[in-house]
Formats: structure tokens, C-alpha cells, sequence
């Protein structure tokens, strides 16, 4: 069970609004908010005063729309020609780096006589989506000039926001401060100029124009392994059951392939988590999880659908009490960057790949302005 603690997703909120003095906010909700419900987690931000929303793909968007979510919605990675009309119908705002887009979207608004809103990328380092900066001019000229065709924003992204040495990042920032002077030169008039993820957000304020992106830091964790700290509070919470315990002699193997034998009399609880729940498999003989506020140690391999622990330390667990794989207990605490260290990735992926098997609770869906203790 994952409970999703929308307080905590507020308290992060007012982070970035406290750090981005008048820019908006386009709030970060692509692959299902990072595992933490796209849905009502958007509804939830709408409520809280974001301005945009970011998806990755037009089948998310179609969801929050779905969902009922009104604010504009950032389709990041573009959409199909064969997805222009229902983009148009469902008030979508594709990314646009490519003619074959552009083209469908001339054809379409011209034959309906409808506008469409869209953002244009620009490629300043990240080497994959959008326009080179020099020919990003006469790119965006262009696509202004279409009628129907309305250039909303300009966008790029950062390869390394996330780093000390932002020389690199200051390179972006850069080219993207030198269009938008240019664009204003020129008469071009464009709402929005945006680079920041959640990186950039916390510690390069030059990066945030007038709309940032961030992601990550809404859910609670910061992209930065050194440099400067912002208060976040992580906002999903991930348990789960004791299904068995078993009192069992020195020398008894554990799990597949045996990797784990006892080296003594154990306690082995198997819990009712797998890797099909997106606990990840390479957390086999690594993994910690909380036990009675203590942590103990995961043993053998990561199953399927199932994970033993050592409860040797723990006598006092019993089957259908609760376990923490992610979260604290009392003052022993492990979340979603411990689990990416023990497995050689980063948060993000630990966050996003929590499966749809994995029921997703609300805490304080209704939360008042006034909150709990963030220290708590
Ligand atoms: C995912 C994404 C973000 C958010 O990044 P975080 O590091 O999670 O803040 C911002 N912009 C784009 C284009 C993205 O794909």
C-alpha cells in the first residue's frame, strides 16, 4: 500500500513558490505523478494554484482530461499527426520540435479554422528534443506566422542542473536568455520561456524566466546529492504486510538460487512485496526495511511477489503487521534516494516504477491551509 500524503505534497508546493518569486508553475505529472497518482495529484494542484500541468505522452493527458483536470496541459514529448484533432478536442498543448507536426497542425487548424496553442523546443545541450538555438529564430518565426497556430511558449532542458559545476547549465541558460531577448527584438510577443526542472528550480534562479517545470521536488526529494537543501517532505509513504514468519535452523537457504543461507537460528518473515510491485529485484541481499521502527535487512532474492527479511532482532512481528519498505518509523527512516543508492539508480526511478498493482491511498485530500508539523 502506498499512502500518498497530499499535505506533504503542499508543504513542497509552497517550496517552489517561495523559491521562484513571480513565475508560475507547471507542475510535473507525467508516468502517473511519479507513482503518485497522476489524477489526483493533479486535481489536488489545480486546487493549490500551479498554472500548467506536463505530461509526457498524449495518452496521460487524455487521463488527467479524463479525470477532469482543466489547466492547460503540456504534452512534453510531442504528439502524433494522427492525434492532432483529439489533442485539439481534449485542449491539449503539444511540444512542437519537428515539420511533421507543424505541418499536421497547419493542415488541421486551416481546414477547421481552430487555433491551437503550442510550445516550441529548443535544443540547447540536452541533445534530444527541439531546435538548435541558431536556427531556433526563424523556426519560431515561422510557426507564428501560421494562423491558426499560436506560439505560447518557448521551452529547453537541462542535461546537468543537478551538478556543482554549473558552467555547463549557465551555457543553456544562456542561449535561452539571448532567444528571448531576440524574440522580444524582433516583435515577436510570447507568453512563456521555461527551462527549469526541479535542479534548476532549487539552485539556478537565473533559469526560471517565468515558468518552471519542477518534478521531482513536488513528490519530495531534491535531484541534488550536494548543494544547497531545500525542507521537502517526501510524499508517499510505501508498506506493506507480513504474510509469514518462520522460526529456522542455521544453514537454511533462502529464496531462489540460495544466495542467502542462514549463519544462524533466524526469524525470516516473507512479505507480501515484489518486484512485479516495482520493489526493486536488485534489492536481493541489499535491502532494508523498517520493522517495529527498526531496520532490518532484506535476504535471499527479491521474488515476483514476495521478499523475505530477517527478523531475527524483531521477535516481536506478527503475521499481518505492517513493514515499511519506504518512509520512516519513530527515528529510523529509509526513502526513495537510500533505495536508489542500494541499487545503483536515482529516485525518480524508484519513485515511478511502484507498480499498478500497489493500492495508492490520500491523506488529507482536503487539507487545510494550515499544517501538520513539517519536522514530524
Ligand atoms: C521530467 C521533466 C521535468 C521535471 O524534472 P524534475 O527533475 O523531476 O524536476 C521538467 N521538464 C521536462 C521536459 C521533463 O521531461
Amino acid at each position: 500500500m502506498a499512502e500518498i500524503d497530499l499535505a506533504a505534497l503542499e508543504i513542497n508546493l509552497k517550496q517552489v513558490q517561495s523559491q521562484i518569486g513571480s513565475a508560475k508553475i507547471l507542475a510535473v505529472v507525467k508516468a502517473n505523478a511519479y507513482g503518485h497518482g497522476g489524477a489526483t495529484v493533479a486535481r489536488f494542484l489545480e486546487s493549490r494554484g500551479v498554472a500548467f500541468f506536463g505530461v509526457a505522452h498524449f495518452e496521460e493527458a487524455i487521463l488527467l482530461r479524463e479525470a477532469g483536470v482543466r489547466l492547460p496541459i503540456l504534452v512534453l514529448t510531442g504528439i502524433r499527426p494522427d492525434q492532432v484533432a483529439e489533442a485539439v478536442r481534449f485542449n491539449l498543448t503539444p511540444v512542437l520540435f519537428n515539420r511533421e507536426l507543424l505541418q499536421a497542425l497547419r493542415q488541421y487548424t486551416e481546414r477547421s479554422q481552430t487555433m491551437v496553442s503550442v510550445h516550441l523546443k529548443i535544443d540547447t545541450g540536452m541533445g534530444r528534443l527541439g531546435v538548435s538555438p541558431k536556427e531556433a529564430l526563424s523556426w519560431i518565426q515561422e510557426v507564428a506566422s501560421c494562423p491558426g497556430i499560436r506560439v505560447e511558449g518557448i521551452l529547453s532542458h537541462f542535461s546537468d542542473a543537478d551538478l556543482q559545476d554549473l558552467s555547463f547549465a549557465q551555457s543553456q541558460i544562456a542561449g535561452m536568455a539571448s532567444l528571448w531577448r531576440s524574440l522580444k527584438h524582433s516583435g515577436v510577443h510570447i507568453d512563456y520561456c521555461h527551462l527549469a526542472n526541479s535542479a534548476a528550480t532549487i539552485q539556478l534562479p537565473l533559469a526560471h524566466f517565468n515558468l518552471v517545470r519542477p518534478g521531482l521536488m513536488l513528490y519530495g526529494y531534491s535531484p541534488l546529492s550536494e548543494g544547497p537543501t531545500v525542507p521537502l517532505r517526501p510524499v508517499m509513504r510505501w508498506r506493506t504486510r507480513v504474510i509469514s514468519i518462520k522460526r529456522v535452523p542455521s544453514q537454511t537457504p533462502i529464496s531462489y538460487g540460495r544466495t542467502f543461507v542462514t549463519q544462524r537460528e533466524s526469524l525470516i518473515a516473507t512479505l507480501s512485496i515484489g518486484y512485479a510491485d516495482g520493489y526493486p529485484r536488485a534489492l536481493s541481499n541489499r535491502g532494508v526495511v523498517l520493522a517495529s521502527g527498526r531496520r532490518v535487512p532484506v535476504v535471499g532474492r527479491v521474488c515476483m511477489d514476495m521478499t523475505m527479511v530477517d527478523l531475527t532482532e524483531v521477535p516481536t512481528l506478527s503475521v499481518g503487521d505492517w513493514v515499511t519498505l519506504m518512509g520512516s518509523e519513530g527515528t529510523a527512516a529509509v526513502w526513495a534516494d537510500e533505495l536508489a543508492r542500494l541499487t545503483g539508480t536515482i529516485p525518480y526511478e524508484i519513485l515511478c516504477r511502484i507498480s499498478d498493482r500497489v493500492p495508492r491511498v490520500y491523506l488529507n485530500e482536503t487539507a487545510p491551509p494550515t499544517l501538520k508539523d513539517p519536522s514530524e
